[in-house]
């Protein structure tokens, strides 16, 4: 893990730039909505890059001809305090979402299992990565989704003051 400041919104525009070019022939729009007080994070910068673009790539295949998808950041703020009455740690939330065809339920415990996938020339390897890549950073990753209306996953990183 080779941890530097990166910054994030950085990371992911230049990923949706690239995407933007590589839209395997559908029509594809992308929204970026990022909170511009989030900081810089303590993070491995490749494997980040890493980390979103397997997302953006399972949404940008996951979308019909046309389809929305949608990258944003939130800082998920946390008041509670520990039991010697310091603050939490707060976390950078990033969503991608898309409004493709969503995931039955019965599929979502199994996403994020290495070799598992539905495409027929998938590897099934791009979540067990994403997964790893988050746990490595002692973030979460989490998904929702509709079948019908879309799915999103959402990547929880600890933020550093
Ligand atoms: P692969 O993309 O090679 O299939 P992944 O680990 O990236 O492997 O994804 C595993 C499976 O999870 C996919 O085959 C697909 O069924 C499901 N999946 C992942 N992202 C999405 C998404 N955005 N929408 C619908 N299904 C998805
Ligand atoms: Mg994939």
């Amino acid at each position: 893990l080779q941890l530097t400041k990166v910054n994030l919104h950085k990371i992911l525009g230049d990923i949706v730039t690239l995407r933007k070019r590589a839209t395997e022939g559908k029509s594809v729009t992308f929204q970026q909505q990022f909170d511009p007080s989030i900081p810089p994070i303590l993070a491995d910068e490749g494997l980040l890059t890493q980390l979103f673009l397997n997302l953006i790539k399972n949404a940008v295949e996951a979308v019909d001809e046309r389809g929305t998808i949608r990258v944003a950041s939130r800082v998920l703020s946390d008041y509670s305090m520990t039991p010697k009455g310091e603050r939490r740690s707060r976390m950078v939330a990033v969503d991608v979402r898309d409004d493709g065809p969503g995931i039955p339920r019965e599929q979502l415990e199994q996403l994020f299992t290495p070799f598992f996938t539905t495409k027929a020339k998938g590897t099934g390897l791009g979540l067990a990565i994403c997964q790893k890549i988050v746990t490595e950073h002692r973030g979460m990753l989490k998904v929702e989704s509709d079948p019908g209306t879309g799915t999103t996953f959402t990547v929880m990183l600890p933020l550093i003051q």
